[in-house]
């Protein structure tokens, strides 16, 4: 199973249809939560499969502006109600809320009888018809189901697709391993010497974010110029997480090419986030995200991945000799050993400390 996330370039029609079948679902949702709490008002503990007949059969007569919508969307609602209210039982979760207009915009529809068709550049939903997407299907395969979703000002397709046959994996053995150390400057750091930076645009549109930010804050409350800025600040967010996305893409299909171990370091990003100063930065780069698209793209590989301990002292520790270091202030850019007289770049240094040893 492989997911592709595909923009898409509906119309003004076809917009209006997504927001219809959002709402949809966040209407089904609700009016299963207000049903449940009935059901237990008297004493009575309605499941999933219950409450979904009851609202089938009140549908029709009661709500029929849904009879234009896609029926299996309700389903989506269903299955979220449900797992929301286990999580509850079992004590996970607190007790579910009503979902808001200005929550998440998404719905998912299932291919069921063949109704969802991807062909080149389109995708055929039932009762919406062919919406214009921006790529065509990266994988061959069956599609199993769509969810379509909002994300910053634009609207995505992620397709589920049930690819027919895996290809063996090839063999890895003998090619050299590497070590990265990733960070807030440089992204990535590689023991084999290669750096990958954040890309510059980054700052550019973090300058421009700001101004939209301190523009919208300016303006008055909900009046039509404050929803004309507003639109102007989710544009930069979405175009700032954009090309940090593609960067991370670019770097970690780069790093897991032509190698048979990685080693990286496990970063305690939650303790890290408590250091106040060095929360923004972190979040920047989300390297979180980086770490989890470098392990997905290594285990499809078969590249192993050594993940060090988060008390392994990456930065401190000599990659020559293994002395270790009591301070290194973060200022210190460059690793300069009083034990062997070793003199090398900070990550660098981390790099070759996290690289694992070759596979035999
Ligand atoms: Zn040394």
């Amino acid at each position: 199973m492989k997911t592709h996330n595909i923009a898409l370039r509906p119309t003004t029609a076809q917009v209006q249809q997504f927001h219809q079948h959002a709402g949809y679902r966040r209407f089904v949702y609700n009016y299963a939560l207000s049903d449940f709490k009935a059901g237990l008002a008297e004493g009575e503990w309605r499941n999933g499969r219950t409450l979904r007949t009851r609202f089938n059969a009140v549908k029709d007569t009661q709500f029929d502006w849904q009879k234009p919508l896609i029926a299996r969307v309700a389903s989506h609602a269903f299955d979220d109600f449900n797992t929301a209210c286990q999580r509850w039982k079992n004590k996970l979760s607190k007790f579910p809320k009503y979902k808001r207009k200005s929550g998440k915009q998404s719905f998912r529809v299932d291919n069921k009888r063949n109704a969802i068709k991807c062909e080149g550049k389109r995708l055929y939903l039932p009762k919406i018809g062919w919406v214009r997407t921006f790529e065509a299907l990266r994988f061959k395969g069956d599609v199993m189901r769509v969810v379509i979703k909002k994300r910053g000002h634009r609207w995505f397709a992620s397709v589920l697709v049930e690819t027919l046959s895996m290809v063996s994996k090839p063999d890895l053995r003998g090619l050299p391993t590497v070590g990265i150390d990733v960070g807030i400057n440089t992204l990535a750091t590689c023991s084999d010497g290669r750096t990958f930076e954040n890309p510059r645009a980054l700052a550019r549109f973090q300058r421009q974010l700001r101004r939209a930010q301190r523009a919208l804050s300016r303006s008055v409350y909900r009046s039509q110029n404050w929803w004309k800025k507003k639109e102007r600040v989710v544009r930069i967010h979405y175009r700032i997480a954009c090309i940090r996305e593609d960067a991370h893409h670019k770097a970690s299909t780069a790093i897991v090419k032509g190698v048979s171990a990685i080693g990286i370091e496990s970063l305690n990003v939650k303790g890290m986030m408590k250091n106040r100063r060095l929360a923004k930065a972190l979040s920047d780069a989300a390297l979180g995200g980086f770490l989890s698209k470098l392990k997905t793209k290594a285990q499809a590989l078969g590249v192993h991945i050594e993940e060090a301990s988060q008390w392994f002292a990456s930065s401190k520790t000599c990659s020559a000799c293994g002395h270790k270091k009591d301070t290194l202030t973060l200022s210190e850019r460059d690793y300069h050993c009083s034990g062997c007289g070793l003199r090398i770049d900070r990550d660098l240094n981390a790099a070759r400390n996290l690289e694992p040893s070759p596979l035999v």
